[in-house]
Formats: C-alpha cells, structure tokens, sequence
C-alpha cells in the first residue's frame, strides 16, 4: 500500500502570489468560522492550517486581493 506523505490537494487554496498577510492582513483567517486557516509564520502568507471546511465562502468573498479560492466538491454543488 502506498502511503501519501504530502498534501497534494486542499479545498482551500491561496494564491501566494496575490495574498497580502506580509503587509498585516488577516481578513481570511478572521472570517473563518472554523477558524483552519492561518498565516504561515515562516512564508508570512495565509494557507489551510486544517483540512476541515464549511463551504461558507466569506474567506474567498472578503479576501482583498481575491488571493483565496475555495474548491467546493462536486457532490455538493
Ligand atoms: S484575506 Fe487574502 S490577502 Fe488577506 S491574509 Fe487572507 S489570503 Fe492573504
Ligand atoms: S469556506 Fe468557510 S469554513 Fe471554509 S475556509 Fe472559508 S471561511 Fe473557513
């Protein structure tokens, strides 16, 4: 059996490249009701800390930058 060792998928992705947590931003991991995002400490950018999500949205909706991207799973759509 083969084990995966890394995560190869998250529902939530952020793009490093567009998020702002640098500059002071915290927005995603504020709205988070679940509270499974966070700022990485070492990149300085936001990532799914755990891989729990409501599909709730407000992370994707009211990041400034349109950094995050929620991939909601086909069976609930
Ligand atoms: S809301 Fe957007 S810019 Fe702000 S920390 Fe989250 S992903 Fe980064
Ligand atoms: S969709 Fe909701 S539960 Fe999922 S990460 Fe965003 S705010 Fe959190």
């Amino acid at each position: 059996m083969t084990i995966a060792t890394t995560r190869t998928q998250a529902p939530v992705v952020v793009d490093q490249s567009k998020c702002i947590a640098e500059k002071g931003c915290t927005v995603c991991v504020d709205v988070c009701p679940l509270d499974v995002l966070a700022i990485d400490m070492v990149s300085n950018k936001a990532f799914m800390k755990f891989d729990e999500c409501w599909y709730c949205m407000p992370c994707e909706q009211d990041c400034p930058t349109g950094a995050v991207q929620v991939n909601i799973p086909y069976l609930l759509r």
